[in-house]
């Protein structure tokens, strides 16, 4: 099969991400079938010219390429193989389709899963993302991929309706580890950013001040310069949620104890996000990572001004 402008595309999960990334595959021309767990969240998509699936097998029958935007490793198992007596996408796709799956899992479940599709000449990418809620709605994600050449080439123009950055990364599970990567980064420059507050603050210099001035030198990050006002404003409600963050480290964690690998900086960050889920739950923002060295150091990290960045 050669994927042209008219393919079909299924879709399957319309969570914060999955929703706006099925608009953009409309927008950009194709026909789209999308299916949800909770079916309510199909409606606006229906609305905007989408075909309702029955269910994850079916989407599969309709369409040549199948995209997944689900939570977690199992969850992607369930959807793509099925469970007992639960058909799942193998079980309706046509051979020498496409699977892409876009959410954030293991890279071993990856292959896995890549090599049960293979037997029935089914292609899968591995291509998760990052960019956010805004970077889905805008389009503008960055999308890592792992696979083969020859089925990425396939694909790349219905990824082109939802990012703007698409890296080839190698084999099957090498997106995967690079958004891993991008994880364990951004985990990183959040508890640079927490900590370079709290130590303002305690110092008695405005953190708004602060964010101002360092944020276009060398310690600019993305953390400082979209999270770090929500810090100083109090505002702690989600983009991306704590209890989300914390799958990915232990995916992280995981990968490096199979790799003999210390990964000390990743381990502590995972713990202060344990003790902030301890406290204000799972569904607040990653900036609340403030909140755990704030309460170790006795400070609460606030400013009166709207920093200008
Ligand atoms: P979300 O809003 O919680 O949506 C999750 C979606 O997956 C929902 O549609 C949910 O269905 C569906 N789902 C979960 N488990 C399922 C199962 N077992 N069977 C069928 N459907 C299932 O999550 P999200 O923020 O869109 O994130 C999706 C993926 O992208 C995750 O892997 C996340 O780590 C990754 N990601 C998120 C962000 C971000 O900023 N949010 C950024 C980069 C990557 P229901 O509607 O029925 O619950």
């Amino acid at each position: 099969m050669t994927t042209t402008n008219r393919d079909t595309v299924g879709f399957v999960g319309l969570g914060i991400m999955g929703l706006p990334m099925a608009k953009n595959i409309l927008k950009g021309g194709y026909p789209l079938v999308a299916w949800n767990r909770t079916p309510s969240k199909i409606d606006e998509l229906e609305t905007a010219g989408a075909q309702r699936g029955e269910s994850p097998s079916d989407v599969a029958s309709r369409a040549g390429i199948v995209i997944t935007c689900v939570r977690a490793s199992d969850d992607v198992e369930q959807v793509v193989l099925g469970q007992p007596g639960v058909p799942g996408i193998i079980d309706g796709i046509r051979p020498g389709s496409v699977v892409i799956d876009m959410s954030t899992i293991s890279p071993a479940v990856t292959r896995e899963i890549a090599g049960r599709l293979a037997e029935r000449d089914v292609a899968f990418i591995d291509a998760p993302i990052s960019g956010g809620e805004q970077g889905a709605i805008s389009g503008t994600l960055s999308i890592m991929c792992g696979g083969s050449a020859e089925a990425l080439d396939r694909v790349r123009p219905v990824l082109e309706t939802m990012g703007k950055r698409i890296t080839h990364c190698g084999d099957s599970g090498a997106g995967q580890t690079v958004k891993l990567c991008n994880q364990i980064a951004v985990v990183l420059n959040n508890l640079a950013m927490a900590e370079a507050l709290v130590f303002c603050q305690r110092s008695g210099v405005d953190p708004a001040v602060m964010l101002e001035a360092i944020a276009f030198g060398a310690a600019g990050s993305w953390q400082i310069s979209n999270l770090g006002p929500k810090v100083v404003q109090r505002d702690f409600s989600p983009g991306f949620k704590v209890g989300l963050q914390q799958k990915d480290l232990r995916l992280a964690l995981e990968a490096a104890d199979d790799l003999d690998l210390p990964l000390a900086g990743t381990s502590l960050v995972h713990q202060l996000f344990r003790a902030v889920e301890h406290r204000d739950g799972s569904d607040i923002g990653t900036q609340a990572l403030v909140r755990a060295l704030e309460s170790l150091a006795g400070v609460e990290v606030k400013s009166d001004r709207t920093p200008e960045l």
